[in-house]
C-alpha cells in the first residue's frame, strides 16, 4: 500500500503504514512521531478532529497519497476556521437561528442585522469552475462572518463530504427558493447591480427597507462587480446573499483595503490561498474516494515517480491531435519532464556475457483527457522503445469521456476522482485556461508546467510550455472597474502580489 513512498521519503512511509494498519504500531511509534502523525493527518491543524473517519474516508487519508505540502496554514487561519465552524453549527440548517432566518426570508423583507448572516452559493459551469467559485465564496464568508450554504442540484449532490463538523452546508430540500436557475439571472430584480442601477439601494438605505436577499452575479463577464469597500458596506446589511460565480474571485478580495489586514494574517504565503482553502473544504465522498483509491492502488502505487499530464482541448480552440501531441513532446524535451527514449542499456555480466541492465525505477505517467488518443500514442512510444536510463515507464488513463457532461453525476464523480489522482503526482503538466488543471495543482501544492494556448488551433505555441511561478489558480475574468484605481488602469500592476497569469494574459493571480 502506498509503496511509492518507500523510495521517496521514510517519513511518508511511516505515515502511510500508520494509516494502512493503525493497529500494528510502526517501529518509530514514539509520542513525538504520533504527534507528527496527527499534525500530518490534520494538515497542520487545518482540519478539525471532530469527524467520524468512516463517513468520509478521504478526509484524513488523502494527504498520505501526496508528498508533504510545502505550505503550512497560519495559526490564525486555523483559529478562524474553528471559529467559523462554531458559527456554522450555531446558525446552520436544523438550528433555531436558521429557522428564524428562513422566516425572515419568507417575509420578503430584510430584518435588522442578525447574528446569523448567510451566503448561498449556486453552481454554474464545469466542476473546476464550480470548485474555484465555491472556495472563493467560502473565503468571502470567512471575511464577512457569513455562513456558507450550498445549493446542490442532483449532479452536484454527493460529490463531496460535509466540510463543517456537526452541521451541514447543503440547503435543506424544503428551502424556500428551489428554482435557482430561473430566479438568479442577469435580469434578476434583486441582483446587486440591477438594484444599484435602478437606484433602489444606496449606502443610506435602512436595513429593514431592503429586500430579503441580494443576488451577486459574478459569472465570467463579471457584470456585477462588487469589490469596492462602499459596495461591501451596503451588502453587509443583507442577512441573505446568493452568489453565482464560475471564477476564482477570491483573488479580487486581495485588492480591497477593507480586507487587507485580515487576509495578510490568514495567508502570510499568498500563493497558498487556494491550496489551503481547497484542502480544507473539498473531500471526495466515499463513492468518489472509492474510484480514486482503487485506481491508485491498482496502477500508481508502485511508481517511484508520478508525472501527471492533463490534456484539455476546448471546443472553441480545437487544436488538432498532431499539433497538441507535438506541443506536449516539445514541452517535455524543453523541461525534461517525461523519461527520454534511448537505446537498450547492455552491461557485461560476471561470466563475461552481455545482458540488459536491470532497472529498479518505475515512472508512471497519468494522463487525464476527455480523449484516449494522447494516452494511446504515449503508451505506444514507451512500449516500442526503451528509455535512456533503462527505467520502466507505465502510462495510465482512468477514463475518456469524449465530451463534457456536467449535468451527469457519474461523469462529475469521475472528473473529481481524476482531479484528485492528478493532485497526487510529483510533477504536473496542465493545459492553459483549464480550471480542471488549476484545481489539481492547487490541491497538490505544486507549480505546474502549463501547455500554452497557441494563437489559433493550427498555430504553434511558443514556447510550448512555461513553469508557473505560483500554485495559485488564475482569475480569468476581471471586473471592468476597480475601485481606487484610475479608469483603464492595469489590475495586474496595482500591487506586487497580484500579477498577470501565464496562460490568460488578461487574467490575474496571487503570488507570494
Ligand atoms: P475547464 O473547462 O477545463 O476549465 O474545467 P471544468 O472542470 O470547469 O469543466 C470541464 C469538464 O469537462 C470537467 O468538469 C469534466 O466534466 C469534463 N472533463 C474535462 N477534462 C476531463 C478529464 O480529463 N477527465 C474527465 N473525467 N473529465 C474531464
Amino acid at each position: 500500500m502506498l509503496s511509492r513512498f518507500l523510495v521517496h521519503n521514510s517519513v511518508q512511509l511511516h505515515r502511510a503504514a500508520a494509516a494502512a494498519s493503525p493497529s500494528h504500531g510502526a517501529p518509530e511509534d514514539t509520542p513525538e512521531s504520533s504527534t507528527r502523525h496527527d499534525d500530518d493527518r490534520l494538515l497542520g491543524g487545518l482540519l478539525s478532529q471532530a469527524f467520524d473517519e468512516h463517513s468520509c474516508r478521504s478526509r484524513y487519508t488523502s494527504s498520505l497519497y501526496r508528498r508533504r505540502s510545502p505550505f503550512r496554514p497560519s495559526t490564525y487561519l486555523v483559529e478562524r476556521l474553528r471559529r467559523y465552524e462554531a458559527r456554522h453549527k450555531r446558525c446552520g440548517p436544523g438550528s433555531a437561528l436558521f429557522q428564524e432566518a428562513v422566516e425572515h426570508l419568507r417575509s420578503g423583507r430584510n430584518a435588522a442585522r442578525s447574528e446569523c448572516q448567510y451566503v448561498v452559493w449556486t453552481p454554474f459551469n464545469g466542476l473546476g469552475n464550480r470548485m474555484l467559485a465555491l472556495a472563493s465564496t467560502f473565503l468571502y464568508a470567512l471575511l464577512t462572518d457569513r455562513v456558507l450554504l450550498v445549493h446542490a442540484p442532483p449532479e452536484f449532490d454527493g460529490l463531496f463530504c460535509e466540510p463543517f463538523p456537526g452541521s451541514s452546508w447543503t440547503l435543506p430540500a424544503d428551502f424556500l427558493i428551489t428554482d435557482f436557475d430561473g430566479v438568479f439571472t442577469m435580469w434578476s430584480p434583486t441582483s446587486y447591480k440591477n438594484m444599484r442601477q435602478a437606484g433602489t439601494i444606496s449606502n443610506a438605505t435602512a436595513e429593514q427597507s431592503l429586500p430579503a436577499y441580494v443576488f451577486l452575479d459574478l459569472i465570467q463577464s463579471f457584470t456585477d462587480a462588487a469589490f469596492c469597500d462602499d459596495d461591501q458596506q451596503v451588502l453587509a446589511k443583507f442577512n441573505w446573499m446568493v452568489i453565482k460565480s464560475d471564477v476564482y474571485f477570491a483573488a479580487m478580495l486581495f485588492l480591497m483595503p477593507a480586507y487587507e489586514r485580515e487576509l495578510t494574517q490568514l495567508f502570510p504565503e499568498k500563493e497558498a490561498v487556494f491550496h489551503h482553502l481547497a484542502r480544507y473544504l473539498f473531500h471526495p465522498s466515499n463513492d468518489v474516494w472509492g474510484i480514486v483509491h482503487r485506481f491508485y492502488e491498482a496502477y500508481l502505487a508502485r511508481a517511484d515517480e508520478l508525472v501527471g499530464l492533463q490534456v484539455r482541448v476546448f471546443p472553441e480552440m480545437p487544436i488538432p491531435f498532431d499539433n497538441m501531441y507535438e506541443q506536449i513532446i516539445r514541452c517535455s524535451e524543453q523541461e525534461g519532464l517525461l523519461p527520454k527514449l534511448g537505446q537498450t542499456v547492455v552491461v557485461t555480466a560476471a561470466n563475461g556475457s552481455s545482458v540488459v541492465a536491470p532497472s529498479t525505477k518505475l515512472t508512471s505517467i497519468l494522463v487525464t483527457s476527455l480523449f484516449p488518443d494522447y494516452y494511446d500514442r504515449i503508451r505506444g512510444v514507451y512500449h516500442a522503445r526503451p528509455t535512456e536510463t533503462g527505467e520502466y515507464v507505465a502510462v495510465h488513463q482512468p477514463s475518456h469521456e469524449r465530451e463534457q457532461r456536467t449535468e451527469a453525476r457519474g461523469h462529475n464523480q469521475r472528473a473529481l476522482a481524476e482531479i484528485y489522482l492528478l493532485s497526487f503526482c510529483d510533477r504536473v503538466v496542465t493545459s492553459a485556461v483549464s480550471t480542471f488543471g488549476y484545481i489539481a495543482h492547487g490541491l497538490a501544492g505544486v507549480r505546474p508546467w502549463v501547455l500554452l494556448r497557441p494563437p489559433s488551433p493550427v498555430a504553434r505555441a511558443e514556447p510550448a510550455c512555461v513553469r508557473s511561478e505560483t500554485v495559485e489558480p488564475c482569475l480569468q475574468a476581471l471586473p471592468r472597474r476597480m475601485c481606487g484605481a484610475a479608469e483603464g488602469s492595469d489590475i495586474g500592476a496595482l500591487v506586487p502580489h497580484i500579477r498577470h497569469c501565464e496562460d490568460v494574459q488578461k487574467g490575474v493571480k496571487l503570488f507570494s
